[in-house]
């Protein structure tokens, strides 16, 4: 069985259903729209024969998260903070602020957020085999009251390496 697992993003798929006639195993039709990963044997067949290119080829597993130079990591991590920081005074200016200073201080929060979610990836954190995604759902798991149960099951679904 190959390496490889098909996912489809559903945002893009057409539903013209092309792949639920060339998967040899059925995988592609499925309730939920969702590949179900444990039938399909990675062929490629559906994802050559998509016409919307919404089927992508993934690892079965992914490999072992690369080291990162510690002094990269540690700069990332100051950016973040001055991001998360642009973003909080944003937010005071967007609860007091006139109407086009809300409207400027809006596109900010949400630039600054996106910058801040894709420099946690680059830092390594938002990787799901990560240990560092382990940690901070243990630390969440501690200390959040409200979703205990999908944190629990989060922790069992990742395979982390
Ligand atoms: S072939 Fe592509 S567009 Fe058509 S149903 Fe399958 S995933 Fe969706
Ligand atoms: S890769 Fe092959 S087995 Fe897997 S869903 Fe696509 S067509 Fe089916």
């Amino acid at each position: 069985m190959s390496e490889l697992r098909a996912v489809r993003n559903l945002r893009i798929c057409s539903k013209d259903c092309l792949c639920l006639f060339v998967c040899p195993t059925g995988a592609t039709d499925t309730e939920t729209g969702q590949i179900d990963f444990e039938k399909c044997i990675g062929c490629g067949a559906c994802s050559k024969a998509c016409p919307s290119g919404a089927i992508s080829m993934v690892p079965y597993k992914y490999p072992k998260q690369q080291e990162k130079d510690n002094e990269v990591t540690e700069r990332l991590k100051k950016i973040i903070s001055s991001k998360v920081e642009q973003e909080q005074i944003a937010k005071y200016v967007y609860e007091n602020g006139s109407e086009e200073e809300k409207l400027l201080a809006k596109i900010i929060m949400k630039s600054n957020r996106l910058i801040t979610e894709d420099l946690y990836r680059e830092a390594g954190y938002m990787l799901p085999q990560s240990n560092n995604t382990k940690k901070f759902l243990e630390d969440l798991l501690e200390k959040d009251k409200t979703n205990k149960e999908d944190i629990k099951k989060l922790l069992e679904l990742l395979n982390f390496n």
